[in-house]
């Protein structure tokens, strides 16, 4: 069975395309199918698996707005992964899609027709809560939410859940929340530890691990044009992704929750 998993924070820079194309990297290194989505205007995910959004024929935009088919659009990458590429006309299908019925359903229904070719599709949410991330919890059978611990990321989670759960009122009543995974982390502070620990006091989330450390090759893989799995091979976070995608396979991916809430003290 194909897993659709959404990988959603509507705060911009706190992982959610790295988080995206390290977990698919390390799916497709254990012989997974996977297709990635890229669902954000920037096209962050499609440069950083080195494809030019700039030149592409057809993007996700084509795709929502159901003038092809998926599968027209997909692209091969070099990690074995395929991609559904954003282009920056993405950022007006929004609100072409708006005028639309049904427009919450778009993407899943863009999927169906492929969504068997692939064991597990990961979708790469913009940093809103608007349409296209609305039609991203509408489709995934799962939300993960990247975070960065630091002083007020709870706002932003609270939204992000009031978001959830209108869509699981209204157009996908079985979307299950994974959990929270810390990234950008620095383990050596208390305070990171006490963000977690709030939030998970305060909404009952589950925190995924193990957290994703702070680590300057993240910063230089998208240049690359490949994952950090694939362009710092060994690195800590390279294998703490290895880990988590280990872990999300195995349903043990929240191990790491009584490490990290009982480090609060
Ligand atoms: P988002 O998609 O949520 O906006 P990105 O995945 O684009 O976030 O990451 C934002 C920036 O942080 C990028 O420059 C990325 O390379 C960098 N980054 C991501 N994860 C890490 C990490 N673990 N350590 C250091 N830098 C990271
Ligand atoms: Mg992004």
């Amino acid at each position: 069975m194909t897993r659709i998993i959404a990988i959603a924070n509507q705060k911009g820079g706190v992982a959610k395309t790295t988080t995206v194309a390290s977990i698919g990297a390390a799916l497709a290194e254990m012989g997974q199918r996977v297709l990635l989505v890229d669902l954000d205007p920037q096209a962050c995910l499609t440069f950083s698996l080195g494809q030019d959004p700039e030149t592409l024929e057809f993007s996700m935009h084509d795709v929502l707005l159901g003038r092809i088919s998926a599968s027209m659009a997909v692209l091969k990458t070099d990690e074995d992964m395929t991609l559904l590429p954003a282009t920056i006309d993405l950022a007006g299908t929004e609100a072409q899609l708006l005028t639309r019925t049904g427009r919450e359903f778009a993407l899943r229904t863009a999927l169906e027709d492929i969504a068997g070719e692939y064991d597990t599709i990961l979708l790469d949410c913009s940093p809103s809560l608007g349409v296209l991330t609305i039609n991203a919890l509408t489709a995934a059978h799962e939300v993960l939410i990247p975070l960065q611990c630091e002083t007020l990321s709870h706002r932003g989670v609270g939204q992000l859940l009031d978001t959830i759960a209108d869509v699981r009122r209204i157009t996908n009543r079985d979307l299950v929340v994974l959990g929270v995974l810390p990234t950008l982390f620095d383990a050596r502070t208390n305070h990171s530890r006490a963000v977690l620990a709030d939030i998970n006091d305060r909404y009952g989330l589950d925190i995924l691990g193990p957290a994703i450390p702070r680590s300057i090759r993240f910063a230089e893989a998208p240049a690359a044009g490949r994952s950090v799995l694939a362009s710092g091979g060994r690195i800590k976070g390279a294998q703490a992704y290895r880990d988590l995608a280990r872990g999300l396979v195995d349903g043990t991916a929240t191990a790491a929750q009584p490490e990290l809430i009982g480090a609060r003290a």
